[in-house]
């Protein structure tokens, strides 16, 4: 077996880079090497060159062969080595002592934590220990994260998908199978007409807008519907201002004139959806009066957005439909994903190339940590957490599956979703009644994680300095270092940056890129999987853990890659092998820069990073989901059948119905009866019986080349869900309908448009949604802006590491608040003028950007900043020498409460707050820098 001996030998004495990557490009006179490599910012994915010269990272380079970027990077891609190589890391294991940071040994830090973990278990049970992991991950730290929680014994474990695009799998998955981007970002290139509704590309996702421009330089139409003027609407032909949190009449209002104008695609809607009745039937609520007192739209560009995307669909188009956090992070937020597939299928834009519906995920591998399920509701690949899904993940681990259930408190809670990161704080501060968990939580790992993108940072500070234990694990210490007032028992280990390890990760539209390591871990840092591994040997799992069905792990990360190859069959990972992945960066210009498929050479007919669904190693993966009109073999696929080949009767479609849902559903509930589920004439459900007569998701054997060569999809043929059932049945929305937020600016629309009932016991707390509606119905006169929260291109995520690199920082050095030139008029606020932010949950001391971006009434803070909190500067908490250039207030100080219906996504798009000039017109504290003219540059 690996004994930790063999792992230590394996990491000290391995190649960084093998084969001709490095040797082709290496330059003799400088002995550089090239180490092609993957940004560690944004879910495009963009491919870039590492220049390493004697271990050391000394530059960068474009990667021109790589298909998903050929060379081009934005600022903070080209800023990357300033991530890895940088003054400002941890640079030792430190803790906090008497509120004094103190330097201490891996192992003493190691042993100290791990044995206050196990008096935890012993006192509270393990689900007092919370795992909070990263989307930083790569697939396999990532798959290892979910792995070493589930072997401590809890399900309190989640990631930064919770608060990004919980809704969007959620919406995605329960309307055609999967939760994930359609199509690809190169794929935009071939569509007629790019639709962006909340997603600012421009700035959040840069290197996808240049298939949009090749596609409007070919004709396309770029429209963007946005409450703010951003600047990927300044690249549009049609922009369409509408209130936040208005999604879904905006779209009804396109469906109902597509509906009522017989502009849709029947024989999609026939053959392949189920449900349609029920959407004739909701749109009839959205004329255009209503839907212009409700979103704010000027009517005439109500009627000129359902023009343009009705006209360029089907037939005229495609159309593709572009959407990021700006439509997920709402209490409704699954619906507006929902709905954005229902226009999708409805106008004839689904299932094929320059369509579909293009979720930009946020993290670089925010994909893959959701693929690998950091979740608390779910095993890795979307099992969950059923008896047969811990079976099935125990089989592929080689581990007992009594012994995994004696790991836990008991069964049920074996089976039930943990606390999420939106809202773990609650784990800590409500009576121990008021949770559905025996304990309150006692320690934290807040590992890749900064807990400024988490709303309602009041409480969450008051979390941190009330749990017995909190250990970060980061490259840099992040707010979670500083936020907290605690003096003792806070740890932040140094972890290796994304360039000091290596392992595959899932760029947005699902291509597998192998990461190359360029460098070995710098300062005294270990990487992610090392932390693991070591971690679970002091917890007395380690040899359990560092095996699988094939054998122990002697080669990482590959042996690891190689069992989610084995296990990962819901989504089948099967083909995207260590060896073909790499292999694909190899030979990356082979592959064209459209469609991503190698055109000749040793992966001829593969398509970029094998996108899942992948059936083996032969199947050339899956770049646009669900297309029928297309060989299996070739990328084809059908809607997944996810809910059996019947819906059911008329009775059960009854039940259960909130009372807008009846009004909808009952003139309709025959129709919507006793449909078969599977698609058109080619249908068939999964295939079963054909395969050892196990479900075909927990089959381990079969490879899927004699379905894939009878162009059978293995996990069949389905429908389309334009009515979700289940969804209808539990008091949710069947079919999408408008819902006011939470913190609503119209006190006369919650009634007419409520939203849901409050959920006793939502990811073990209770969740108010009504209620809380209710009780904040009036607000809108003490806070009458509607706060929304989003990014810069410099920054990313809580800034932990962009604030950290002095390029970025240059260029984009501090928080503001955008406001309208009428608004700050009435406010008598002048650009750069301190002005105080303040909601019923925190405040913020920010300076003003007055700008027209935002609609008047609406107020935009971008959230990657800390440093200052509540009018505090907290810069002493950090440790010496790690204080970030970048200093200003997190919106999440002054976000409010409101979560998702299905996810807990916490609602930071639509809040409401106030603004008014500070009458101290001073910073919060001293800037984290000053100019250091010797060099030039900040320091
Ligand atoms: S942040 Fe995104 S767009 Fe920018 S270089 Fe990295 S992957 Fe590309």
């Amino acid at each position: 077996m690996t004994s930790a001996a063999g792992l230590a030998s394996y990491y000290s004495s391995r190649e960084m880079v093998e084969g001709p990557i490095g040797e082709v490009n290496a330059s003799p006179e400088s002995e550089e090497k090239l180490v092609p490599t993957i940004c560690s910012f944004c879910a495009i994915g963009c491919g870039f060159k590492a220049r390493v010269k004697d271990g050391e990272l000394v530059g960068q380079e474009p990667w021109y062969d790589n298909p998903i970027n050929q060379g081009g990077q934005c600022s903070k891609g080209q800023a990357s080595i300033q991530e890895a190589k940088n003054e400002k890391r941890i640079k030792h294991p430190l803790k906090k002592v008497d509120g004094e940071w103190q330097r201490v040994t891996w192992d003493e830090a190691l042993t100290e934590i791990s044995n206050q973990l196990q008096d935890y278990r012993e006192e509270s049970g393990p689900d007092s220990v919370y795992w909070m992991g990263s989307a930083k991950m790569s697939n396999e730290e990532s798959y290892m994260f979910r792995k070493l929680a589930a072997f401590w014994g809890t399900n309190n474990v989640d990631h930064q998908a919770r608060i990004c695009h919980s809704t969007t799998v959620a919406g995605l998955a329960n309307t055609w199978g999967y939760g994930a981007q359609t199509n690809h970002s190169n794929d935009i290139q071939n569509t007629d007409c790019a639709f962006f509704i909340g997603s600012n590309a421009a700035e959040c996702h840069p290197a996808l807008m240049k298939n949009v421009l090749k596609a409007k330089e070919n004709g396309a139409k770029v429209v963007v519907a946005d409450p703010r003027r951003t600047k990927t609407a300044s690249k549009a032909d049609l922009y369409v201002p509408f209130r936040s949190g208005t999604d879904v009449p905006l779209l009804m209002y396109v469906l109902k004139r597509a509906i009522e104008s017989d502009s849709y695609d029947k024989k999609m809607v026939e053959e392949r959806t189920y449900g349609f009745a029920a959407l004739q039937e909701a749109v009839k609520d959205y004329d255009l009066e209503t839907v212009h007192n409700i979103t704010g739209t000027p009517k005439d560009k109500l009627k000129e957005l359902a023009e343009v995307l009705i006209s360029n669909s089907g037939s005229a188009g495609p159309m593709t439909l572009i959407y990021s956090m700006g439509s997920t992070q709402h209490s409704n937020g699954a619906q507006n994903t929902r709905l954005y597939c229902i226009l999708q299928l409805v106008l004839g834009n689904a299932a094929t190339p320059g369509g579909g519906v293009n979720a930009l995920r946020g993290h670089d591998n925010v994909q893959g940590a959701t693929d690998m399920c950091i979740l608390s509701h779910t095993l890795p690949a979307y099992y969950g957490l059923s008896e047969s899904a811990w079976k099935h993940w125990c089989r592929v681990w080689d581990v007992d599956y009594d012994w995994m259930k004696s790991r836990f408190e008991n069964q049920e809670l074996m089976g039930k979703p943990g606390f999420t990161v939106a809202r773990w704080f609650e784990g800590v501060l409500k009576d121990p009644e008021e949770i559905d968990q025996p304990n309150n939580l006692r320690a934290i790992f807040v590992w890749g994680h900064s807990l400024n993108s988490v709303s309602e940072m009041v409480r969450e500070k008051k979390a941190l300095d009330e749990i017995d234990l909190a250990v970060v694990v980061d490259p840099y210490p992040s707010a979670a270092a500083a936020l907290s007032d605690r003096d003792n028992n806070l740890y932040v280990l140094p972890a290796a940056t994304r360039f000091e390890s290596e392992g595959s990760v899932t760029n947005s539209g699902r291509q597998q890129q192998w990461r190359f390591k360029p460098v070995d871990p710098y300062y005294n840092s270990k990487t992610d999987k090392e932390i693991m591994i070591e971690l679970a040997k002091k917890l007395g799992f380690g040899d359990k853990f560092t095996k699988n069905i094939d054998g122990d792990w002697t080669e990482l990360p590959e042996d690891i890659t190689r069992e989610i190859n084995k296990g990962a069959r819901t989504i089948q990972m099967s083909g995207g092998t260590p060896e073909i992945l790499k292999g694909h960066m190899k030979n990356a210009g082979d592959f064209d820069t459209t469609t991503l498929r190698a055109e000749g050479g040793p992966y001829d007919g593969d398509y970029w990073g094998k996108p899942w669904p992948c059936w083996n190693e032969d199947h050339p993966g899956t770049p646009i989901l669900y297309r029928n009109d297309i060989p299996v073999s070739e990328g084809g696929h059908d809607v997944r059948v996810r809910w059996g080949p019947e819906s059911p009767d008329k009775q059960s479609i009854e039940e259960g119905l909130n009372d807008q849902m009846k009004d909808i559903v009952e003139p309709v509930s025959k129709e919507l009866a006793n449909q078969t589920m599977l698609s058109g004439q080619n249908g068939h459900d999964q295939l079963t019986e054909r395969y050892n007569n196990n479900h075909w998701a927990y089959d381990l054997e079969t490879d899927y080349k004699q379905a894939v060569e009878n162009n059978l999809v293995p996990s069949g043929r389905g429908r389309a869900r334009i009515y979700v059932w289940s969804w209808a049945n539990d008091g949710g929305d069947g079919v999408p309908v408008h819902r006011e937020p939470i913190n609503s600016p119209e006190p006369g629309l919650i009634e007419e448009w409520p939203t849901y009932e409050d959920l006793d016991n939502q990811y073990r707390v209770k969740t108010e949604f009504k209620s809380a509606q209710q009780e904040r119905k009036n607000d809108s006169e003490d806070y009458p802006f509607v706060l929304t929260t989003g990014r810069v291109v410099e920054h990313m995520g809580g800034g932990g590491a962009t604030r950290q690199e002095w390029w970025l920082v240059e260029r984009s050095p501090e928080v503001y608040v955008e406001i309208n030139p009428s608004d700050a008029n009435d406010l008598d606020i002048e650009n750069d003028d301190w002005v105080w932010v303040k909601s019923k949950e925190g405040k913020a001391k920010v300076k003003a950007k007055v700008t027209p971006r935002p609609m008047e009434g609406l107020v935009f803070i971008p959230y990657h900043w800390f440093g200052y909190f509540q009018g505090e500067d907290r810069t002493d908490e950090y440790p010496e020498g790690s204080v970030p250039y970048g200093i200003g207030e997190p919106a999440n100080g002054v976000t409010n409460y409101g979560y998702a219906w299905t996810t807990q996504m916490q609602e930071t798009k639509a809040g409401l707050c106030s603004v008014e000039k500070a009458s101290d017109q001073s910073a919060p504290g001293e800037k984290g820098f000053s100019w250091d003219e010797e060099n030039n540059r900040i320091g």
